[in-house]
C-alpha cells in the first residue's frame, strides 16, 4: 500500500520561498523516479501486488492534471521487473479520469460502486477491477441485490472482477456484535467493519455462483480488500487539493424557508451589532474562549462511575457544577470579558447533543479514529430528530448565576452533528441536518430565554461536508447556511450569535462563513500561521471575527508579543470594533497550567492595544 504519486503531490504544499507559479506536481518526473525504485525493491522482496491509493483522482482535475495521470501511470506500468499494479480511487466517482487510466497498462483500477453506478467502466474492458460495492463510510447493511447488480454489471467488460469495499474500514466500527445495548430493530439494518468483510465474501459467492457462461474466476482476496490512508479527520472527505478548489466559486444563499408565523430573520447586521454594543458594553478587543476547558482525570472519573452505577445523578451533577464554579471563577480573575461554563458535562460536542436527541443511538464500543491518536464514538442518525427537553440551558444558567459577565451557551451546529455522527441514507442530508437544524433552533430559544446573551453554534465540519467536484459545492453550500440560519434566527437582534470554525480551510469558503450571518466568527488561524488574514476575502468580511491567536493543538503557551502581533495583524485588514480575541479552538485537550498561562498573555495581549484601538478616529 503506498499512497500514489499524483495524489501525493497534489496534497503537497509548495514550501515557503519557492519560485512564483511552481506547482508540487512539477516534480513528478523526480518522484516517479523515486516509485521506480521503491517498486523494483518490491519486486525483488517478491511482493506480487502493489496498490497506489489515488483518491485525488475522484476530485475535478484539469488537462496538467490527467496529462501527469497518464504520465505516470504509463511509466510506472511499462517497467519491467514490477509487481502489478492497483490504482486505488474511493469517496466518488473517477469521471474523467477513468478513460486516462484505462489507457495505461496498470493491470488493476479500483473503483467506489457504493453509490456511483456502474455505467462506463466498460472502458476498463480487460483489466482486473476492484469493485468497492460495500460502503466502507457508513454503518449500514448492504443492499446485496444492488450490489450483486454492480457486480454482474462490472463482469460484463472487467477481465477480472474483485469484490471490494469501496473504501478502507477506518472509517467504521469494529464488530456490531459488541453492541448488545443496541435496539434490535436498528441492529438488524447494521453492519461494522466486521459484518462487512463478511458481506464482501458473501457477494463474491453469490457472483461466482451466479451462471455467466465463460465467466473468469472471482477471486476473493487477491488483491486485497482495498485499503486506504488516513484522511484528516473520522468521517472527512479526503481533503481537495488546493489547486482543484481555490477558484470554486462560493454562492450567497437565500434565508432559510421558514414556516408560517415563525421570525424569519434578524435585522441586518449594524442594527444588531448596535443592539448587542449597548447591552453587552465590553471594551474594544474582548477576550473570550471557544466553549471547552480543561476535561480533568476527576471530571472522566466521575463520568465513568456514573455509567458504572457508582455514583449517583445526583452526586454527578454536584461534580459538575462545581466544576463549573471554578471554571467562571478562574475567567473572572483571569479578565476574560465574555465567559463561557467550560463544557465539563460534555464528552464530545456531537455525541452530547446526540445522546439528548430522539432519532440517535450511541453505541459503547464503536470507536473509529479522528486524528493522531484521538478517536470518537460517532453516533448514529437513525430516524427522525426531536429534541425532548432542553439540553444545556441547565448548565449555561447556573454559569450565568455565578457572574455579572455575560456567559455565553454553546451549542453544536446542525451541519456538524450530522457530518460527525453515521446518517440515515433513506433520506436527503439536507432534509436530515434541517431536522437537526429545528432541534438546535428550539435550544437557542431557551437559551435566550433564561437570560443567556450570547450564544454560539459551533460549525466546525461546515468545509468538511463540502462536495469534492465543484458541480455540488454550490447547492451543498446554500442548504448548509440555510439550515444554520435556520437554527440561529429565533434569536432577537441584542442576543449575540457566534459561530465557530476549525479543522479546515476556512478561507476557501469564507463568503459562505460569512453568510451564515452570525454576528461574530471565531476560526483556526494561528495554527496555520495567520494565512487566513492574507486572503483578500478576509478583508469583505462583513461581521465580527475572531481570528485565533492560540494554537490549542500545541502544549506551547504563547507570549503576550506573539498574541499582540497576530492582533495587529488582523487590525490591520479588520476594522477595529469588529476584532475578537479568543484561542484557536476549545481548550479541552490543554492541562489547567497551560491555560492560565496562555489566557493570562491574551488578555495582557488585548489590554496593550485597547488605548490604541479606542483612540484611533
Ligand atoms: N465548543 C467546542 C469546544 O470548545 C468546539 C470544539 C471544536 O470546534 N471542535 O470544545
Ligand atoms: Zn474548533
Amino acid at each position: 500500500m503506498v499512497i500514489g504519486p499524483v495524489t501525493f503531490l497534489l496534497l503537497a504544499e509548495a514550501a515557503p520561498g519557492a519560485p512564483a507559479g511552481f506547482a508540487p506536481l512539477d516534480r513528478l518526473t523526480d518522484v516517479l523516479g523515486v516509485y521506480e525504485r521503491l517498486l523494483a525493491t518490491l519486486a525483488a522482496e517478491g511482493v506480487g501486488w502493489v496498490q497506489l491509493d489515488e483518491p485525488a483522482l475522484v476530485t475535478d482535475l484539469g488537462a496538467v492534471e490527467l496529462a501527469a495521470v497518464r504520465a505516470a501511470y504509463e511509466r510506472l506500468g511499462c517497467l519491467t521487473d514490477r509487481p502489478s499494479l492497483l490504482v486505488a480511487s474511493y469517496f466518488g466517482g473517477l469521471g474523467e479520469a477513468l478513460p486516462v487510466l484505462a489507457g495505461t497498462p496498470v493491470e488493476a483500477v479500483g473503483v467506489d460502486l457504493a453509490h456511483g453506478d456502474p455505467a462506463g467502466l466498460g472502458a476498463l474492458a480487460g483489466k482486473t477491477v476492484v469493485a468497492g460495492v460495500v460502503s466502507g463510510r457508513d454503518v449500514w447493511r448492504t443492499d446485496r441485490e444492488r450490489a450483486l447488480g454492480a457486480l454482474l454489471a462490472v463482469r460484463e467488460h472487467a477481465g477480472r472482477v474483485v469484490v471490494s469495499t469501496s473504501c478502507s474500514l477506518l472509517h467504521v466500527p469494529y464488530d456490531l456484535d459488541a453492541e448488545t445495548g443496541l435496539d434490535p430493530a436498528l441492529r438488524r439494518r447494521l453492519a461494522f467493519a466486521d459484518q462487512k468483510v463478511a458481506e464482501v465474501v458473501e457477494l463474491a459467492d453469490l457472483l461466482a455462483s451466479a451462471s455467466a457462461p465463460g465467466s473468469p474466476a472471482v477471486p476473493v482476496s487477491a488483491p486485497a480488500p482495498v485499503t486506504v490512508p488516513a484522511p484528516a479527520s473520522a468521517s472527512d472527505p479526503v481533503a481537495v487539493p488546493a489547486s482543484a478548489s481555490a477558484s470554486a466559486p462560493v454562492a450567497v444563499p437565500a434565508p432559510a424557508p421558514a414556516p408560517m408565523g415563525e421570525r424569519t430573520g434578524r435585522s441586518p447586521y449594524p442594527v444588531r451589532a448596535a443592539a448587542q454594543a449597548a447591552h453587552l458594553r465590553l471594551p474594544p478587543l474582548p477576550v473570550t474562549t471557544i466553549g471547552s476547558f480543561p476535561q480533568t482525570g476527576e471530571l472522566r472519573a466521575a463520568r465513568a462511575a456514573l455509567a458504572a452505577g457508582e455514583l449517583d445523578e445526583a452526586a454527578y451533577e454536584e461534580r459538575v457544577r462545581a466544576e463549573i464554579r471554578e471554571v467562571v471563577a478562574l475567567q473572572e480573575r483571569l479578565g476574560l470579558d465574555v465567559l463561557v461554563h467550560g463544557e465539563p458535562e460534555r464528552n464530545d460536542m456531537v455525541q452530547y447533543f446526540a445522546e439528548h436527541l430522539d432519532g440517535f443511538a450511541v453505541t459503547r464500543h464503536g470507536w473509529v479514529q479522528s486524528y493522531g491518536s484521538r478517536c470518537t464514538r460517532p453516533p448514529i442518525l437513525h430516524g427522525d430528530v426531536r429534541r425532548p427537553e432542553p439540553i444545556t440551558v441547565r448548565w449555561a444558567s447556573y454559569a450565568q448565576s455565578l457572574t455579572a459577565r455575560p456567559v455565553k451557551g454553546m451549542l453544536t451546529g446542525p451541519v456538524t452533528i450530522v457530518a460527525w455522527s453515521f446518517v440515515r441514507d433513506d433520506l436527503p442530508l439536507r432534509d436530515v441536518v434541517f431536522q437537526v437544524a429545528d432541534a438546535v433552533r428550539a435550544e437557542v430559544r431557551d437559551l435566550e430565554a433564561t437570560g443567556l446573551s450570547v450564544v454560539q453554534v459551533d460549525e466546525p465540519a461546515l468545509r468538511e461536508l463540502l462536495p469534492l467536484r465543484r458541480a455540488g459545492q454550490d447547492a451543498y453550500l446554500e442548504w448548509a447556511v440555510a439550515a444554520y440560519r435556520w437554527a440561529t434566527s429565533g434569536a432577537g437582534d441584542r442576543t449575540q450569535i457566534r459561530t465557530h470554525l476549525c479543522y479546515s480551510d476556512a478561507d476557501q469558503i469564507l463568503a459562505a462563513v460569512d453568510a451564515l450571518d452570525a454576528d461574530v466568527t471565531s476560526v483556526e488561524s494561528a495554527r496555520s500561521g495567520a494565512r487566513l488574514l492574507g486572503e483578500p476575502a478576509v478583508k469583505g468580511f462583513g461581521r465580527g471575527l475572531g481570528p485565533g491567536v492560540y494554537d490549542i493543538h500545541s502544549p506551547r503557551v504563547p507570549t503576550a508579543d506573539e498574541v499582540g502581533e497576530l492582533l495587529e495583524a488582523a487590525l490591520r485588514v479588520l476594522p477595529a470594533d469588529r476584532v475578537w480575541v479568543n484561542p484557536d479552538c476549545g481548550l479541552k485537550t490543554r492541562t489547567y497550567g497551560q491555560v492560565e498561562a496562555a489566557l493570562t498573555n491574551l488578555v495582557e495581549a488585548a489590554r496593550r492595544l485597547r488605548g490604541a484601538v479606542e483612540s484611533r478616529p
